[in-house]
């Protein structure tokens, strides 16, 4: 019945609905508030160490949003674990943004009384997002707790916060097994994340601030070293998109993420180099515009 009433009313789907938008064009002459090309990432940097108490952490910069990201290692598993006889470790993440990470400041969630929905919404995104990539059972009886604390916030904290986060993940691994705590590497697969959208009508990779707010569409991709895909959130902001439209920006994901994860290889071998906290490269990445 439904379906004779939609047909009465567009006599001629589906060629009504294919007709009513152009085909995507990936070249199309726009402006990005920045320059960048419609593919391009904004520049990328890890800087290793930034919080040396942590097992393992990582300030990553996106263009001007920052995130420091840490691993810290809990030798105990959740009550709900033991209770359930659940075998091996657990993983989870807290995200939060610093009250000055925005133009306008913004409280800090315990001066309000309660976790912000968004905040809540974007740590159990990152939990799940590393989770896929770890072994638990490889971690044994131990908590990994994932912290994401926005320093700057500019479009895309979420996706620097899985990228840096898998970063800060991997030196504490790294660390565990070379203090003889691990038996073999619990991290499968890296993990990477980035946003796509449909601005002024174009698909375009990793948006700021600017862009995602005026984006008619936003995706946030999660993919592993292997171009799996572990989430994707994507949402028409008040507007619709075309399955052309969603191909393209997941095409443009798989672009950025291969880029992103060369680019935490090489942070994670070169953190096993570093010392603690490397003051010079930390002044560095503040510096880079
Ligand atoms: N933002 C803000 N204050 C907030 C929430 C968001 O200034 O309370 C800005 C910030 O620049 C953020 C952007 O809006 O990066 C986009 O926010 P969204 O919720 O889409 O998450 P994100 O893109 O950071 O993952």
């Amino acid at each position: 019945m439904l379906k004779s009433l939609f047909i009465e009313a567009y006599p001629s789907f589906p060629s009504f609905a294919l007709a009513a938008r152009a085909a995507v064009d990936f070249t199309a002459a726009m402006t990005r508030p920045d320059g960048r090309q419609n593919d391009q990432l904004r520049p990328i940097s890890f800087v290793p160490h930034v919080a040396p108490y942590a097992t393992g952490s990582v300030l990553v910069s996106f263009g001007d949003t920052r995130v420091i990201c840490s691993a810290s290692i809990e030798e105990d598993v959740p009550r709900w674990m033991r209770a359930q006889r659940v075998e091996g470790g657990w993983l989870t993440a807290e995200y939060s943004m610093l009250p000055y990470s925005t133009l306008e400041r913004k409280s800090r969630d315990i001066s309000r009384g309660k976790l912000d929905g968004r905040s809540s919404e974007i740590q159990r995104l990152i939990g799940r997002a590393l989770r896929a990539c770890v072994d638990l059972k490889k971690v044994g009886q131990r908590t990994i707790w994932i912290d994401c604390d926005v320093l700057q916030a500019d479009g895309g904290t979420r996706t620097a916060s899985i990228t840096g986060g898998c970063v800060a993940m991997a030196i504490a691994l790294n660390k565990l097994m070379a203090e003889g705590k691990l038996k073999t590497f619990p991290l499968k697969k890296l993990v990477a994340a980035v946003s796509a959208g449909v601005y002024q009508g174009v698909p375009v990779l990793d948006l700021n601030y600017p862009e995602d707010k005026a984006a008619s569409v936003d995706f946030n991709v999660v993919m592993t070293e292997t171009l799996e895909f572990v989430e994707i959130q994507g949402s028409g902001e008040e507007a619709v998109f075309s399955s052309d439209e969603m191909t393209a920006m997941l095409e443009l994901s798989r672009k950025g993420v291969s880029e992103i994860i060369s680019l935490q290889k090489a942070a994670i071998l070169s953190a096993d180099r570093a010392g603690p906290l490397d003051l010079a490269s930390l002044t560095a990445a503040f510096g880079k515009r």
